[in-house]
Formats: C-alpha cells, structure tokens, sequence
C-alpha cells in the first residue's frame, strides 16, 4: 500500500497539489448517526469498488483523501483526489414505523459529526399536509442559521405541501414566521386522519 494513499505529504508529492473533487458524502446508519459515502468512480471514471480504493486523509486541510489503485496501479498522475468538507449533515433516523404515511420522521443534524439538533415532523403526501412537530438545537449551537437549515431541508425535500406547527414558544414566532412558505402556518398543527392512524400503528 502506498503512502500515497494516506496523503503524509511528503515533498516529491505536496498534497496541496492533490484536487479536490466534489464535496463529501453521507448516508444514514440502520442505528442512528451516519456513515461517509465513498464516490462511485475516480475523476478518470474507474469504478471503486471493494479495494479498487484507498481511503487516507489529507491532514494538512482535514479533508478526506481517496487514491484510484486502477490509476495507481497505471502510473497515471491523478490518482489521488480529496473532497471538500461537509461540516453540517442532516440525516433522517430510521425507525420501525418509517412507511407508514404520516408516521413521525425524525431528521438529525451534525456538525463536524456531533449531534448537536433534531427536528420531528409527519407528513402525508395523499392529503399534502405536513406538520413540524419539535426542533432542538443545543444551546451553545444556536443563532447560526443550524435551525433554517434543518427546516428547509424538510421543505425542500416535499413541494406543494401545506406545513403547519405544533404550538410555538412566544420567542420562537418570528423564526417560524420567516422560515416556513406563505402557505404555512406556524402554531396551527393540521393533522390528518392518516396521521392519527399512524399513531396507533406504531405505538
Ligand atoms: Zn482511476
Ligand atoms: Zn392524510
């Protein structure tokens, strides 16, 4: 295994020189938390499979680092590339009753992979309701935009739905207000007979 692959900089091969291509990826754990995607193809389009990759990192900009061994292998220059850092990642976690339409979603928020915010929400696609039921952002983690980001990654994922709230704290208003569509109605939770049979599905 080279030592290419981990990226130590050594100065026949600065890693200042490696690329970087594209931003990092993540998928959603069975179990919570998440996991890094690797890319599917190098930038020369080899297919990375199991060992046709070498994961290192690239210290000296805390990114992570991948070698093609297919490039490797053909004395190709490029071989390794970097992607760029996703410091904040919003995954959903899974649960038992994940498929029953209006059943209770829960989306997680890390950054620089501490959990440090989630939010619930139902939806039902058939009646093209949605309802935000709870958001928490640690305290020493709040007024940077976390909770916007959190919010509109629901909106953005479900066009045409109408959004409500479940009862908001006076100080939280405005927030709801700016953050939900024209449609939406923050403190007014609409919920929908699906929804309330998803209760007792999963319950
Ligand atoms: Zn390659
Ligand atoms: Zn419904």
């Amino acid at each position: 295994m080279s030592e290419r692959g981990f990226g130590v900089g050594r100065a026949c091969d600065p890693v200042d020189e490696v690329p970087v291509v594209g931003r990092m990826r993540y998928a959603p754990n069975s179990g919570g938390g998440y996991a890094e995607v690797t890319p599917p193809r190098c930038p020369a389009g080899h297919v990375l499979g199991l060992g046709r990759v070498l994961l290192g990192q690239h210290y000296g900009a805390r990114r992570r680092l991948y070698t093609c061994v297919t490039c490797q292998s053909t004395g190709a220059s490029g071989a390794s590339w970097s992607v760029a850092d996703q410091p904040v990642i919003v995954t959903e976690r899974f649960r038992p009753g994940d498929a029953v339409e209006g059943a209770v979603v829960t989306l997680e928020l890390h950054v620089h992979g501490v959990l440090v915010g989630d939010l619930d929400y139902r939806l039902c696609m058939p009646c093209r309701l949605g309802v935000i039921e709870h958001m928490r952002i640690a305290a020493d983690h709040r007024r940077r935009g976390l909770g916007t980001q959190l919010v509109r990654t629901v909106l953005d994922r479900h066009a045409a739905v109408a959004w409500t709230t479940s009862p908001v704290a006076p100080g939280a208003a405005q927030f709801w207000e700016v953050v939900l569509p024209a449609s939406g109605r923050p403190g007014d939770a609409r919920y929908c007979a699906h929804m309330r049979a998803a209760d007792d599905q999963t319950s």
